[in-house]
């Protein structure tokens, strides 16, 4: 506290990102990075950028990476126009948060949900509503049927991994003619549907997705929104009222390169989604209750053991995965998942659990 922060700034809950330890030779499984990096034509295209034309601003439209996203999305009659991109899709929510989501009436969102949801409806002030998951940790289209000033949600959910088929989404937008309703798909490229495929259907649905976990880009910040054209010029409105210029140049080359390399992807992700299934195999027979997971990380809880405990046993051995002390997920851990080798080490660092 100081008597130089404004009132907002004094009632903030910030957002408490998953920590980034300097120490070497850690399993780092605790903020569903992809541990397969990313394609070596994205390397190529940004040092292609690093030249004298840094000195000159970016595009502050990234009308090439809209075309890009536009083109990728072929099949679903997706025009360049009906993109919005950002500095990463936290930024992309934000301003979502801001230009779409603060009306009269509360926003819904499940109780266990990304928790940066939450942190945005206090910087700007929007009243919220929390739709409990059911006992399977599902969201229940019914429980979207009340009034409501916006939806959103993650889909695949965050922490759970659950994912919520595309039927589904369709009854919760059939059901809110009237507001916009987000679906953060951050994980969607490991096994669930995009819900891409509904946008020239529902001129209330806004898709955001992010670079930084299947293309493995998450230190290069970029995050998209693909909706109708109404939906898009809110954020680029937004936008404009704010940074004009949230991509800088080798961001916007690495990412359309991204899009390009369609091999490198679809070999990343297949490779997390045979690591995933292993991985849960091994926590099952291990006695965990593994949730399953259309993401790259799975939520597991052992009925014996606190997730505290357990978060902090793997710590002592030099594995990082990511414990949430909040109700009803508690005992779980979220671990993201790892190369073979990580995934290994995971496991049997887990073996110490008999111990205690
Ligand atoms: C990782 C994540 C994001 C943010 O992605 P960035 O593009 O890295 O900002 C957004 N939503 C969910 C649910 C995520 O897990």
């Amino acid at each position: 506290m100081s008597k130089y922060w404004s009132a907002l700034v004094s009632e903030l809950k910030p957002y408490v990102p998953g920590e980034q330890p300097k120490m070497a030779n850690l399993v780092k499984l605790n903020t569903n990075e992809n541990p397969f990096g990313p394609s070596p034509k994205v390397i190529a295209a940004i040092k292609s950028e690093l030249n004298d034309g840094l000195r000159l601003y970016p595009d502050p439209e990234g009308q090439a990476l809209k075309e890009a996203i536009a083109d990728y999305h072929v099949d679903f009659g997706i025009a360049p126009s009906q993109v919005f991109v950002g500095n990463g899709s936290d930024e992309v929510l934000a301003h979502v948060f801001q230009g779409l989501l603060k009306h009269d009436k509360p926003i819904l969102f499940p109780d266990i949900t990304y928790s940066f949801y939450p942190v945005y409806c206090g910087l700007y002030q929007i009243e919220s509503c929390v739709m409990p998951l059911n006992d399977r940790f599902e969201i229940d289209p019914a429980d979207y049927r009340r009034p409501n000033g916006g939806i959103i949600f993650p889909n695949p959910n965050a922490p759970t991994g659950r994912y919520l088929g595309l039927g589904h989404v369709e009854d919760i937008l059939q059901a809110n003619p009237d507001s916009v309703v987000v679906v953060d798909e951050a994980y969607v490229d490991f096994g669930g549907e995009t819900a891409i495929r509904l946008v020239n259907q529902y001129p209330n649905l806004l898709v955001c997705q992010t670079l930084s976990k299947a293309r493995s880009l998450a230190g290069l910040r970029v995050g998209f929104a693909v909706g109708n054209e109404e939906l898009i010029e809110a954020l680029s409105r937004v936008k404009d009222s704010f940074n004009s210029y949230p991509l800088d140049r080798l961001a916007l080359a690495g990412a359309v390169a991204a899009f390009e390399d369609k091999q490198w992807f679809e070999d990343s992700v297949n490779g997390v989604i045979r690591e995933r299934e292993k991985l849960t195999a091994e926590l099952e027979k291990r006695g965990f209750e593994v949730l399953p997971s259309k993401a790259n990380f799975v939520f597991a809880r052992h009925p014996e053991h606190a997730g505290e405990d357990v978060a902090a046993l793997l710590r002592e051995q030099g594995i990082i995965v990511r414990h949430f002390n909040k109700p009803r997920i508690s005992d779980f851990l979220r671990i993201t998942v790892g190369t073979a080798d990580q995934n290994k080490a995971l496991i049997k660092g887990l073996g110490k659990l008999s111990e205690v």
